[in-house]
C-alpha cells in the first residue's frame, strides 16, 4: 500500500526574460503561463523596447508593475497605458500618478495565477518597493539590492537602506534576484577592492568577466551569492572592516554605520 502523504500543491511555471534598454537597464518581463500570451512588465522606462519585444514574441501586456519613482523605471508607463489599459502595482507617491493598485510593505496580490509578496525596501528612495515571489523564489528589486551592490542612498538614514537590505538577505537562500541594471562588473571590481581575499567573490568575478566580455547578462544572482560577495551584506566582515577605516579613518560602532561608510565611499569610487 502506498503511504498515503499530502500531494506538494504544484506552482505554475513562470518565464522570466529580460529587455535591455538604455545604457544598462533592464525591464523584467514575467509571463506566468508560458501556454498564454499574457505578461507583465517591471519598471518599463522606455516603451518602445516594450513593444517591440510584444510585438517580435506576439504577447500582450496584462499589467505593469513599478519598484520606484526614478525615471529610467517608469518613462515608459505612460505610452503603454495608451495602448494597453491595465492596472499598474506600485508604491504610493506623488511622481508616480499612473499606479492604480498602491502597494505597501508585507502586502500581498495575486495576479496571473502569481502570489506577490511586497517588501518596503525604502533607501534608495524612501517609497522603493521589492516584487517578491515567494513559491517561485523570484524577487524584483529594482535599484534597491544589485548583483554585488546597492543602489546610491538618495533618500533616508544608512540606517533604513541597512535594514532594508536586511530584509532582502533574510530571503531563502535560492531566490533568484532580478535587479533593473546591468552593474555587476564594476560592482565587483569594488567588491575586490573591498576583500581582496574573498574566495568566492574572486570566483565570481572571473565567471562575471567572461560573461560581459560575450555582452551576456550576469542576472539572475541569488541570495546566497550576493551575501557571499556582496560588500554591501558584508559589512560586517572583517575585510569591510578594515577597508572602511583604512578608507575613511572611521571605525563604526554598527552595521548601520559600517553600511553608511561603505556607500559613501563607493559614491565616490572610479567606476
Ligand atoms: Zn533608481
Amino acid at each position: 500500500m502506498k503511504p498515503s502523504h499530502t500531494r506538494q500543491r504544484e506552482y505554475p511555471v513562470v518565464k522570466i526574460t529580460s529587455i535591455p534598454a538604455f545604457e544598462n537597464n533592464y525591464f523584467w518581463v514575467i509571463q506566468p503561463d508560458p501556454a498564454q500570451d499574457v505578461v507583465f512588465v517591471v519598471d518599463p522606462g522606455a516603451a518602445q523596447p516594450v513593444l517591440d519585444y510584444l510585438h517580435r514574441h506576439q504577447l500582450k501586456l496584462g499589467a505593469i508593475l513599478i519598484t520606484h519613482r526614478h525615471n529610467d523605471h517608469i518613462g515608459g508607463v505612460n505610452d503603454l497605458l495608451r495602448l494597453y489599459p491595465v492596472s499598474v502595482y506600485g508604491p504610493r507617491a506623488e511622481a508616480i500618478p499612473q499606479v492604480t493598485v498602491y502597494l505597501d510593505d508585507k502586502d500581498q496580490f495575486v495576479l496571473g495565477g502569481l502570489t506577490f509578496h511586497i517588501i518596503a525596501v525604502p533607501g534608495h528612495t524612501w517609497e522603493h518597493i521589492a516584487f517578491y515571489l515567494p513559491h517561485q523564489q523570484m524577487l524584483f528589486c529594482g535599484d534597491a539590492l544589485f548583483a554585488g551592490g546597492c543602489g546610491r542612498r538618495f533618500d533616508g538614514t544608512a540606517e533604513i537602506m541597512w535594514e532594508s537590505l536586511q530584509k532582502l538577505a533574510a530571503l531563502p537562500d535560492d531566490t533568484r534576484i532580478y535587479c533593473a541594471h546591468e552593474y555587476t562588473l564594476s560592482n565587483l571590481r569594488f567588491a575586490l577592492a573591498v576583500e581582496p581575499d574573498n574566495i568566492d567573490l574572486q570566483h565570481r568575478f572571473l565567471h562575471v568577466e567572461q560573461l560581459r566580455a560575450h555582452q551576456q547578462i550576469t542576472l539572475p544572482s541569488t541570495i546566497l551569492l550576493e551575501k557571499r560577495t556582496n560588500p554591501f551584506l558584508r559589512c560586517q566582515e572583517h575585510g569591510a572592516q578594515v577597508f572602511i577605516k583604512s578608507h575613511s579613518g572611521e571605525n563604526p560602532a554598527t552595521a548601520a554605520e559600517a553600511f553608511g561608510a561603505l556607500r559613501a565611499i563607493k559614491d565616490s569610487w572610479p567606476a
